[in-house]
């Protein structure tokens, strides 16, 4: 160790973390080089195939021939064997049985990585066109894909974990005039628990960020999450604040450090414990659900945590190592299990709506 001051030393590593940010800026990707990249439907199929062959055992079932040997049918989209056995790469993914071309949702999903605050589905209509409820529809449809690439990643043993919760408030159909409560107990307010473990560059690890819509009334939903993507044998260390919810942690053989917030603690130095990761990721939160999508549906509201989520989990990635991630998520040919996002049916609600009386 060198003897330099602990402010001095501070001083440096803000430097250092300027420079990491602004080359980080410089290699995000253009919009020019992404479309060079994924410039035709083809090409996008082709690494999807190539991602979903990779992780299928064996060859072509027929007649055993390797995967690398399938060739692309012209103006379909399914690449065929010498016997003439066929694989469809989009099957049991999100965009089986899609009608927009691929390239537009590449573009859609460098849109929604390049603003990490959203982009909402008004804007995407105007710049595309078509209708207001395919957009929406397409919005989901990506941010589901991402929470379907984050489940699929866990937390690396002996890392640091933070834990969090926000209260972002969402639609509820009671009008304007209700009187609402204040604070947690509010009927408009929803509760979201943040996991985010920390980047550690001495031991190589990255960190990922999970986030969950919990239901609040029920104190035993957040002890479950944690308990389902959190293990103790991998022992993490634990950051978390004050609150009720994290009391069972120390009972069940995790390693917990609190800090107080109530007294203006935000950093204990002796033992490292702190929650600042969490809260910028809460912040995203708080500023896309309240600024840029004016009412969110509580139905909906996990596909919008969901992309913020991968967008901080990946936030020291650029644009081209998103899409690796992203295509690496996707399951082998076989075992074709994805869930899909339900489409809103503006319209029928509305006639329901509308009825007279009988
Ligand atoms: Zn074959």
């Amino acid at each position: 160790m060198l003897n330099i001051p602990i402010e001095e030393e501070d001083s440096l590593k803000r430097l250092n973390s300027s420079k990491i940010f602004k080359e980080r800026n410089k290699n995000f990707g253009t919009r020019k080089r992404v479309k060079e990249v994924f410039s035709s439907d083809d090409e996008i199929l082709k690494k999807i195939f190539d991602a979903r062959a990779a992780k299928t055992l064996g060859g072509c079932p027929h007649c055993e021939r390797p995967f690398s040997l399938f060739k692309k049918i012209p103006k379909k989209l399914a690449f065929k064997c010498k016997c003439p056995y066929k694989i469809h790469p989009l099957k049991g993914t999100h965009y089986e049985q899609s009608r927009t071309p691929l390239t537009e949702t590449v573009e859609l999903i460098y849109e929604l990585f390049r603003n990490k605050h959203g982009v909402p589905a008004t804007a995407l209509q105007r710049a595309d066109g078509g209708d207001y409820d395919t957009c929406l529809y397409n919005l989901h449809r990506a941010s589901d894909w991402m929470g379907w690439s984050l489940e699929g990643q866990k937390f690396t043993p002996g890392s640091t974990i933070e834990f969090d919760e926000v209260y972002p408030k969402a639609e509820t159909g009671l009008g304007e005039y209700y009187k609402f409560k204040r604070g947690k107990g509010s009927e408009r307010t929803h509760g979201i628990l943040v996991m985010t473990e920390r980047d550690d560059p001495e031991k190589g690890i990255k960190g990922i960020t999970k986030a969950f819509h919990f239901d609040k009334t029920n104190s035993k939903e957040v002890e479950a999450l944690i308990k389902k993507y959190v293990r103790p044998e991998d022992k993490h260390k634990i950051c978390t604040d004050e609150s009720d919810y994290y009391t069972f942690l120390s009972y069940n053989g995790y390693l917990h450090h609190t800090i107080n917030h109530g007294n203006k603690e935000y950093i204990n130095k002796e033992t490292g414990c702190s929650t600042n990761t969490v809260e910028g990721c809460n912040e995203r939160v708080k500023t896309t659900i309240h600024r840029v999508y004016l009412g969110v549906h509580p139905e909906y509201l996990q596909f919008y945590i969901n992309r913020v989520a991968f967008n901080h989990s990946c936030r020291a990635k650029n644009f081209f190592e998103v899409m690796d991630v992203l295509f690496n998520s996707l399951p082998d040919f076989y075992n074709c299990v994805v869930r899909k996002a339900k489409r809103k049916s503006r319209k029928r609600k509305k006639k329901e709506q509308y009825r007279p009386a009988a």
